[in-house]
């Protein structure tokens, strides 16, 4: 079978990563984490100083869009990780401050445009699995599949809760379930590119299957194409 795209869009802590991953093992793909890409853009602009939890400098950040080269590596434990400009940034970035300024960031036009740029440049040469909120829409239009993915907000932030706790975290539930709808309402809601689903995408809702019988049907999915 012929190489193809494949976009997986859906809200934050939706399991859009493990099966995006999932599929791509299978599958010999490469697996892009776009969100990734966000949260280095929000750490780049934290470290320089044109960022904060309340604002952001969006004209310097402007200014300096085009020197953030974003990139991935697999570790020996065959894991993804982030680089921004060549440092590897993975842990600083899955922080809940960082991944609140992603969410902030990609509202930004200018910077949505760099990184859409960026993602579609990776998926020239097909093979690729995207996961993110705009990949059927914008990145990869004419992805030969795209799967948009959800779940409750209570489902979604016990698992996000559970990752917290199992990184050593103390996380409040109730903060989590804030925090999920706070960025359902920021994707959904955004000028650009709001989160939405695309017309041909195909849409599950995971909240009670396993993650073994959801990467099947994807599976199965790219089988019948
Ligand atoms: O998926 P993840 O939580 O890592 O993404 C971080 C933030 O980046 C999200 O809250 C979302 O607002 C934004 N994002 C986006 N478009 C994408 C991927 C992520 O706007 N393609």
């Amino acid at each position: 079978m012929e190489k193809i795209n494949i976009a997986v869009d859906g809200f934050s802590s939706c399991g859009k990563s493990t099966i995006a991953k999932g599929l791509a093992k299978k599958l010999g793909y490469t697996y892009i984490d776009s969100g990734a890409m966000y949260r280095a853009v929000a750490l780049f602009a934290y470290r320089n100083g044109w960022m904060t939890d309340t604002d952001i400098n969006e004209t310097e950040l402007q200014k300096h869009i085009s020197e953030i080269e974003i990139s991935f590596k697999t570790n020996p434990e065959g894991q993804q990780e982030t680089y921004l400009n060549g440092e590897n940034v993975e842990k600083e970035i899955r922080s809940l401050q960082i991944g609140n300024g992603a969410s902030r960031v990609s509202t930004i036009g200018f910077v949505r445009r760099e990184l859409v740029r960026q993602q579609q440049e990776m998926g020239k040469k097909k093979g690729v699995v995207m996961d993110g909120r705009d990949i059927g829409t914008v990145v990869f239009p004419d992805a030969e599949l795209k799967i948009f993915l959800t779940a409750s907000p209570e489902v979604r932030a016990q698992r996000r809760f559970d990752e917290m706790k199992a990184k050593g975290e103390n996380p409040i539930f109730d903060e989590v379930l804030a925090n999920v709808k706070e960025r359902d309402l920021r994707d959904t809601t955004r000028d650009e590119s709001p989160l939405r689903k695309a017309d041909d995408a195909i849409e599950l809702d995971n909240s009670h299957i396993t993650i073994e019988e959801q990467l099947q049907w994807a599976l199965d999915l790219v089988h019948n194409l």
